[in-house]
């Protein structure tokens, strides 16, 4: 299936100059969100994936599909202060400012093998401050997984993020 026709692009959002892919309407569509779903959980295949992270908040449609589906845990990766229990926090730089994100400290333990999964890969700092957190639990192995990355963009960060295995869906 063509899953990339699904994807809509808003220009100028959310701010001027950006192409925002939505992909509110891929996911609409009953075979193309299982079609994704599929790709991604095949993807996981033979890995031994125990837990699949994803990150608030588009991250968690899918990642909670694909947990489903190859028997792993779920673990939330959210902003600041909204996870209840002890956390270790990652701040990354946006283009404009500084965002950080929490992950518990019990979420996952050195037995996990993890596959992080985010809805699209940009610059590569969202993934990357992900992988740091994940780092800090010396688990197994990580993968990683995205609906859709944009090749066109890149950066130092994705070539950190080159040395780990990863499954995009589709890619612009
Ligand atoms: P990065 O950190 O620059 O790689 O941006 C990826 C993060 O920003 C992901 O968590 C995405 O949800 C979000 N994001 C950036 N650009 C887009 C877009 O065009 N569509 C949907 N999400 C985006």
């Amino acid at each position: 299936m063509e899953l990339k026709k699904y994807v809509r692009t808003v220009e100028d959002y959310p701010i001027e100059g950006i192409s925002f892919k939505d992909i509110t309407t891929l996911l609409k569509e009953p075979t193309a969100f299982k079609d994704v779903v599929d790709q991604i959980s095949e993807y996981c295949q033979g890995k031994g994936i125990t837990k699949i992270v994803s990150l608030e908040s588009r991250g968690f449609i899918v990642g909670g599909a694909v947990a489903y589906c190859v028997n792993a845990g779920f673990v939330p990766i959210r902003k600041k202060g909204k996870l209840p229990s002890l956390v270790i926090n990652e701040s990354y730089e946006l283009e404009y400012g500084v965002d950080s994100i929490e992950m518990h400290v019990d979420a996952l333990t050195e037995d996990d093998v993890v596959l992080i999964h985010d809805d699209l890969l940009a610059t590569g700092g969202t993934a990357l401050a992900a992988l740091n957190l994940v780092k800090q639990m010396n688990v197994k192995k990580i993968y990683f997984s995205f609906i859709c990355d944009l090749t066109f963009i890149q950066t130092e960060k994705k070539i950190e993020l080159a040395n780990y295995e990863t499954h995009s869906v589709i890619q612009y």
